[in-house]
């Protein structure tokens, strides 16, 4: 007999408490909290939050932002450093910066940088409003301002001249044609920017991303185009301004050793460049700090076998072991990790739109001596499947529905007949999921029960767009955990894979996390008339900015909530959604002349029937285009119907 479910178990299967381990737990009633840090005895109940903010009239998809996670990741990182600064004795700082790329939402960097202060947290921008945002910001004079990426004359006269108001600003020579420019651009303006070399490294990160390092890759100067730089650099009397070394091996990389074959390489040529008389000071080891978002702390392309401690001791070990080889000063560290710091911080809650199941009982289903023989065949297979015979019995099924299909393209059968085959076959394939759910040894009919899962799968409609808030999952496969945020005292019977609003088949979530790799189907819970929602997590690093609008669906609302003692939270900042009116507008439509050239169409009409509705046309015209562009669902939808129909007369 199985045993009572328990919120444990959900906790297991959907593996919250492992990717989830530091800030998401559940109550007893079921429902998913969350806290500000791993040691923190506060929390919030996000389904609470949930409900209160929709009683407030802001809907789902509803993204949450938790600023408090931010802020533990950045002291993480900072206390990681520290210690292991201490442990190996090491002479260099920490000097963190953010690259802005990983997420530019002004509250967001806002919330870094308070977070950051006491730790003298910079920032890393890669384009010209990257910078422009960046100079503008508060930010203390002991912080850096990196600036990544390919530059034009007119991005490094900005950040020379900027750097006669902030001291900190250092321009990195990312391709070896930025030499002269920064070299004509710091004669002009007078300015003392640091500058920095940005390395092409032989060793590669691994991962989705390896592409960003080794010979080919995007960025970076190769060693002989750095020599070159500096001889260039010597040449103009610029030498004493080039104070930092850095690279970049991609993002996510899940195995420590790539880390550490990185740094070691990049710690060698520092030493090298300073044995050359180049005033080093800052070794810059980029980012590509991971996230273990499938929870299995493994080197798998969707985790991390390492942590933050971990981390900053193989950086802070190997830098230490080969600067003591050489006989060089330890370097400050510049880590510009973006995900590790922002992906926790943020979910999305989406409603799963509840199908009306289709209840039509097999057992009922008649059949005839003169049906065709697989509507037969299946009929039996219906009746004598059992524990013993049920594989056998599922492989006919599934011819018997081959047949059943040519027979019914070859118009040999009606359309009735077809509908009573496909309810049997989808009656012997659950009659077999029981069977197969029961057997012992479950590695012998892997592939059956992961086809007849997907067979009887649902495909769920959620509010909301995979290419809007989860854009890396269409772009480059990447997995984002997903859990119902209550509910979790009950045990999910059904399985399905979900889809969303697009228009578009790629709208589609079929591949989930799961302990042994991955799944293709998500459990999940039978409806029972309330709304169910569900968490989409870790979507703090990137999909902001990657987001797209297809179809129209944009940004969906915002809240930022921060966690007090005793459960208590408070929602700090509402950002509301896109309306149908800012979708067009976008796109270049004019909502003023939609409106207009729909009003001329209503005084132009003559039919009776098109004058009576014109006035709540055009009324509900408006009310849709200043409307929230993702679905308005619900039982409160059905009932306010009803109550207008009523005002209005016409019951
Ligand atoms: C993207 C990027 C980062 C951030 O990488 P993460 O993997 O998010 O830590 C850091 N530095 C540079 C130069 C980048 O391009």
């Amino acid at each position: 007999m199985a045993e009572l479910w328990k919120v444990e178990d959900s906790l297991d299967l959907y593996g919250i408490n492992r990717w989830g381990r530091d800030y998401f737990s559940a109550n007893r009633k079921g429902q998913l909290l969350i806290r500000p840090s791993s040691t923190a005895q506060n929390f919030a109940n996000v389904k609470e939050i949930v409900d209160s903010l929709r009683d407030q009239g802001i809907q789902t998809p509803l993204l949450l932002r938790f600023p408090q996670l931010i802020a533990d990741r950045i002291q993480r990182q900072y206390l990681a450093f520290e210690k292991a600064r201490k442990d190996y004795g090491y002479k260099g700082r920490l000097r963190a910066v953010f690259p802005m790329k990983v997420n530019q939402e002004k509250e967001v960097i806002e919330d870094i940088f308070e977070a950051g202060a006491e730790y003298d947290y910079g920032i890393e921008v890669g384009s010209t409003p990257e910078l422009l945002a960046a100079v503008a910001m508060k930010q203390n004079n002991r912080s850096l301002l990196i600036c990544n990426g390919f530059k034009d004359y007119e991005f490094i006269e900005l950040a020379c001249l900027a750097s006669l108001w902030r001291k900190n600003v250092i321009l990195v020579i990312d391709k070896l044609d930025e030499v002269d420019m920064i070299i004509e651009a710091v004669g002009a303006t007078k300015a003392r920017p640091m500058i920095g070399i940005r390395m092409k490294l032989y060793t590669r990160g691994g991962g989705k991303w390896a592409e960003s390092g080794g010979e080919r890759a995007k960025f970076g100067l190769s060693v002989p185009a750095i020599l070159e730089a500096v001889e260039r650099l010597k040449k103009a009397k610029m030498l004493p301004l080039v104070k930092m070394v850095h690279y970049h091996i991609g993002s996510q990389i899940s195995d420590v050793k790539k880390i550490t074959n990185g740094i070691r390489e990049a710690a060698r040529l520092y030493c090298e460049l300073v044995k050359l008389r180049v005033p080093l000071r800052y070794l810059d080891v980029g980012g590509g700090m991971g996230v273990d978002y499938d929870g299995t702390q493994s080197s798998s392309s969707m985790s991390v076998n390492y942590d933050m401690t971990e981390y900053a001791n193989a950086v802070t070990y190997t830098i230490k072991t080969i600067c003591d080889d050489e006989g060089v000063a330890h370097p400050e560290i510049i880590t510009e990790a973006g995900r590790a710091i922002t992906a926790y911080h943020s979910m999305l809650v989406a409603e799963l739109i509840q199908k009306s199941p289709l209840s039509i009982d097999p057992a009922e289903i008649r059949v005839r001596d003169d049906d065709p023989l697989p509507v037969i065949e299946l009929k039996e297979s219906f009746d004598t499947i059992g524990p013993r015979n049920y594989l056998e019995e599922y492989h006919d099924a599934m011819t018997h529905r081959e047949d059943l299909m040519s027979l019914f393209n070859l118009g040999q059968i009606d359309i009735e007949t077809r509908a009573r085959g496909e309810l049997l076959f989808r009656a012997v394939c659950r009659k077999a999921l029981k069977f197969m759910k029961r057997e012992e040894k479950q590695e012998d009919i892997e592939e059956e029960l992961s086809d007849v899962k997907k067979i009887l799968g649902h495909k769920y409609v959620m509010n909301y767009s995979l290419f809007q808030s989860t854009p890396d999952l269409w772009g480059i496969n990447q997995l984002f955990p997903i859990a119902p945020i209550h509910r979790l005292e009950e045990e999910p019977k059904e399985t399905g894979t979900l889809v969303d609003l697009t228009c578009d088949s790629d709208g589609e979530v079929k591949e989930f996390i799961d302990y042994r790799g991955t799944k293709d189907v998500l459990e999940l819970h039978h409806p029972n008339g309330e709304p169910y929602y569900l968490g989409f997590f870790l979507l703090g690093a990137y999909q902001d900015v990657l987001a797209n609008t297809h179809n129209l669906y944009g940004p969906t609302n915002e809240a930022f909530v921060t966690m007090a003692r005793d459960g208590e939270w408070k929602v700090t900042k509402i950002v509301r959604g896109s309306t149908s009116q800012d979708m067009l507008e976008h796109m270049n439509w004019q909502p003023r002349d939609l409106m207009q050239t729909v009003e001329k169409l209503v005084v132009d009409s003559k039919e009776p029937a098109q004058v009576a509705a014109g006035k709540d046309f055009l009324r509900r015209f408006r009310r849709a285009l200043t409307g929230y562009v993702y679905l308005h669902t619900g039982s409160n939808g059905a009932k306010r119907r009803r109550a207008e129909r009523k005002a209005a007369g016409n019951v």
